[in-house]
């Protein structure tokens, strides 16, 4: 059973405006693939393209390697989750699970078998004949997984089905979501502009911005080796230092950070960088740390601005003495021990970071 999904060189235009810039790319079978992205980026009209509900402008898509222009969103090996989750609030648990399949000939026996074993699968055996408005909304959630998957689809797509529940239920069901992908083998693809989520579950995550795939990579490759700037920002936190670019041995860059000094970072992947280029210097907040004010490396000093205890950590709010520029400084519980005398609005402090940490991108 191929799940992989292939969309080559695909545009969406509406009217005038282009919705996604020419994207092609392979999704592998049983993969769980997410398109990361704020509001109206186009990763809604991405799925729809998938699913059959939009016909692209431009560009074929492929899903086991067969074309399937032209053949509709009920023929597609596809199912689809909404936000809302669809859910008929009128109808039993049963009947919901039992739509897709009713609507496809299936006898009321065999329907009847299937929604058994797939309510058994998410843990909710004996509860078909409820009305779904009895149900809690974690509960609500595995129906409408169950009820998608009683097509036996290919590819699962599931479009922010976590938005609507709260913090507790979300992380609970992120777990939940990814075993039963890992489970069953389908081909989840997932939309969400919540990276926690994206990152958590996720073998694969496209970033998007305005249309355009930015990076397509694992979660630990996005969040060390952001390949724009736009990622760098997205993706986790970043202070970001604007400079030009002095001199550049391999991957090591040295930078001339105006009033701050030398800065001196690491050039993104596959980035072409060039002496005198504007770039921006991405720091992430958990890589700096306090030193004495004279050692050796990059250095920053800041006054602190203000100090936010997160439990886990201390986020330090700080202006550089230099440029004036903020920088968020996060220290780790026995840092944040070490100098809690020092953790005070108005104190100023040196910080520094592994030039291996730093990612030097285009301005
Ligand atoms: P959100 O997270 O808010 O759902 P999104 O990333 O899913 O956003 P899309 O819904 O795919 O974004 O929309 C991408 C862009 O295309 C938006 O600017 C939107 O206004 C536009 N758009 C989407 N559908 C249509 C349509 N049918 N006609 C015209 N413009 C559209």
């Amino acid at each position: 059973m191929d799940g992989s999904v292939r969309l080559d060189e695909v545009v969406m235009r509406f009217g005038d405006f282009t919705a996604i810039e020419k994207t092609s790319l392979t999704i592998g079978s049983g993969e769980f693939f997410s398109f990361l992205g704020p509001s109206g980026c186009g990763k809604t009209t991405l799925l729809n393209i998938v699913s059959g509900f939009l016909v692209p402008s431009q560009g074929q898509v492929f899903i086991g390697e067969e074309p399937v222009a032209g053949v509709p969103v009920n023929r597609r090996p596809t199912a689809m989750i909404f936000q809302n989750l669809a859910l008929f609030p009128l109808m039993t648990v049963f009947e919901n699970i039992e739509f897709g399949l009713e609507v496809r000939g299936v006898g009321k026996k065999q329907r009847r078998e299937t929604s058994e074993r797939l309510l058994a699968l998410v843990a909710l055996e004996g509860s078909g004949p409820k009305q779904v408005t009895e149900l809690s909304g974690g509960q609500k959630q595995r129906v409408a997984i169950a009820g998608a998957r009683a097509v036996a689809p290919r590819v699962l797509l599931l479009d922010e089905p976590l938005s609507a529940l709260d913090l507790k239920l979300r992380q609970h069901m992120r777990a939940e979501l990814k075993s039963i992908q890992r489970k069953t083998g389908i081909t989840f693809i997932y939309i969400t502009h919540d990276q926690g989520e994206a990152l958590t579950m996720s073998d694969r995550v496209a970033v998007m911005s305005a249309g355009r795939i930015q990076q397509v990579a694992d979660p630990m490759t996005l969040y060390r080796s952001p390949a724009t700037g736009f990622v760098a920002a997205f993706v986790g936190e970043n202070n970001r230092l604007e400079s030009r670019l002095v001199d550049r041995e391999g991957q090591r860059v040295r930078l001339d950070g105006g009033a701050l000094g030398e800065l001196v970072g690491s050039a993104g992947e596959g980035v072409s960088l060039g002496n005198g280029d504007r770039v921006a210097l991405y720091v992430r907040p958990e890589h700096l740390k306090p030193v004495a004010a004279d050692a050796a490396g990059p250095r920053l000093e800041g006054e602190i601005e203000a100090v936010h205890f997160e439990g886990a950590s201390v986020m330090l709010e700080t202006r550089l003495t230099a440029s004036g520029e903020k920088l968020r400084v996060q220290l780790g519980h026995e840092v944040s021990r070490q100098y809690a005398d020092s953790l005070t609005v108005g104190q100023r402090m040196t910080f520094g970071y592994d030039p291996a940490d730093a990612v030097v991108l285009p301005d």
